[in-house]
């Protein structure tokens, strides 16, 4: 095909398949042939929605109008906001809405959750992560080694098998954290049959899912997954640095289990008596430490609503779509593409082992307009995000790759 002819085949595609890209901001591009970028690092933080704005302006005249009182006379009282994102977001990730919880950061959650989830006990002490572990899960589960007294280099296993190391360590597994879906292969792992092994083991099975939510489809409750985090500024387009999320499966929420505590642990309707002793609910809301931040909260609110609107079975089909349309341009320009080829086994994200990940990540910027990602040494990230992300966008990304290393 000539170029022409492959950019009409783009956008008539888009004709056919749209996806919702007029319900965001598309940043405008800097080099390059078009006004808008081809926007492909989603996975690293997500556009904002058109309707983010209003409604957190909403939040903001609240407490202009109402002050101290907008706690429960607010259109959405502050005293209960986290309950209203309860329900999206266990729709989101395939809990009981018991089991899920929206508060803090991403590591925070991890911390918290490790708290209650990794007793390292006797010789039942090992932590399993992948191989390619984010740095920060990496030194979280290294603190907590730390903190129950262990070597961190002793106690901490990285594999890139986590069903080899499952068997291989058995008995001697607290706890197997992992990726869901790993943040540099763009690799989603069996979650449910990983979650399996490392129980049958004897191990509390945890997922990091901040490249999974919103991006595959997941079933936590299902899977019977123990624990669960993740954060709302990838996929989840809830803004720079936005609240995470996490999930207790029920088996758990009601358990004596230890627990950092503070005064949003305990039942809602014990708040208030100001009592020195905690009462929690039997939710993953006893999870929870602080009350929360209601400005953070409002874009995660705002966002949830655009996946129940458009529903994961949908986008998940979308992405599939154009995953495999931009894999089907990058093939023939010959670079090498690390993400698994089965669809079943990833997400929307590819990433491109070339040499010069950082330099090539620039020149499409600035060169092209297209945003990609790069990860130290030799990794490009390019995520099509069926939300917003185009065929035209993928097509302009695959002609930029091609014009700065292709044969
Ligand atoms: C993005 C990401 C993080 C980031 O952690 P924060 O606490 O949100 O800063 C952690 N772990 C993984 C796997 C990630 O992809």
């Amino acid at each position: 095909m000539t170029q022409t002819a492959a950019e009409d085949d783009a956008r008539r595609r888009d004709a056919e398949d749209p996806g919702h890209r007029e319900l965001f901001h598309v940043p405008p591009a800097e080099g390059g042939d078009y006004p808008q970028t081809a926007y492909l690092a989603g996975n690293s933080l997500g556009l904002q929605p058109r309707a983010v704005r209003g409604e957190l302006l909403e939040e903001l005249d609240a407490w202009a109008r109402f002050g101290v009182e907008g706690h429960l006379e607010a259109e959405r009282p502050w005293l209960p906001y986290h309950e209203l994102l309860r329900e999206p977001a266990a729709r989101l990730v395939g809990g009981l809405p018991g089991e899920t919880v929206v508060m803090n950061s991403l590591t925070v959650n991890l911390h918290l959750l490790m708290v209650s989830f990794y007793r390292p006990a006797g010789a039942r002490t090992l932590i399993v992560v992948e191989d390619t572990a984010f740095p920060s899960d990496s030194y979280a589960v290294r603190s907590q080694a730390a903190f129950h007294g262990l070597d961190p280099d002793e106690t901490v296993v990285r594999t890139t098998d986590p069903l080899a190391a499952i068997r291989a360590h058995g008995d001697r597994i607290a706890l197997v954290l992992l990726g869901g879906v790993n943040y540099l292969t763009g690799e989603l792992l069996d979650i449910p049959a990983i979650t399996a092994a490392g129980q049958a083991a004897g191990a509390v099975v945890g997922w990091d899912l901040a490249h999974a939510a919103g991006n595959v489809p997941l079933r936590l409750h299902e899977w019977n997954v123990d624990f669960a985090a993740w954060c709302s500024y990838k996929y989840l387009n809830s803004g720079p640095g936005a609240l995470a999320g996490a999930f207790v499966h029920e088996r758990h929420t009601g358990a004596a289990l230890p627990r950092f505590e503070g005064w949003w642990s305990t039942e809602p309707a014990t708040r208030f008596e100001m009592a020195p002793v905690s009462r929690p609910p039997r939710t993953a809301d006893a999870w929870q430490v602080s009350n929360p931040p209601i400005l953070a909260m409002s874009p995660v609110r705002t966002s949830l609503a655009l996946f129940d609107a458009v529903g994961m079975p949908a986008l998940r089909a979308r992405s599939e779509r154009l995953t495999g349309y931009l894999e089907g341009l990058l093939d023939p320009i010959g670079v090498e593409v690390v993400t698994p080829r089965d669809p079943a086994r990833r997400g929307c994200q590819l990433s491109l082992r070339v040499p010069d990940a950082g330099g090539l990540s620039k020149a499409l910027r600035h060169r092209h307009g297209v945003i990609t990602d790069s990860r130290e040494p030799d990794i490009v990230r390019l995520a099509p995000v069926p939300l917003y992300s185009t065929y035209h966008d993928c097509w302009r990304a695959a002609a930029a790759i091609a014009h700065e290393v292709g044969s």
